[in-house]
């Protein structure tokens, strides 16, 4: 068995590998990938997955791995930079 750590995707739920999954920071700009997961700051995990990108922006309350809320227009702002960045964001390795 791995001993990956594993991380629930802020966008379905479900828990995968950190490896699988892209990082995003809550900075003092907002919210943004950190796909090499450097940067400082309470993060959280989603999948390369659109599915769960658009899941994240739907929905509601706190985010529990960041401890905050994020405004809905962050959540789509942080969503629009990983479509633009996917190419560099969301390859495997
Ligand atoms: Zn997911």
């Amino acid at each position: 068995m791995s001993a990956a750590p594993i991380r629930t995707c802020v966008g379905c739920g479900q828990r995968a590998p950190q490896g699988a999954l892209v990082r995003i920071v809550a900075g003092s700009e907002g919210l943004r990938p950190d796909p090499a997961r450097r940067l400082p700051g309470r993060g959280g995990y989603l999948h390369p997955s659109p599915a769960c990108w658009a899941g994240f922006v739907r929905r509601r309350g706190p985010v529990r791995s960041l401890r905050l809320t994020p405004p809905r227009a962050e959540r789509e702002r942080l969503v629009a930079t990983l479509v633009g960045s996917s190419e560099t964001v969301l390859k495997p390795r």
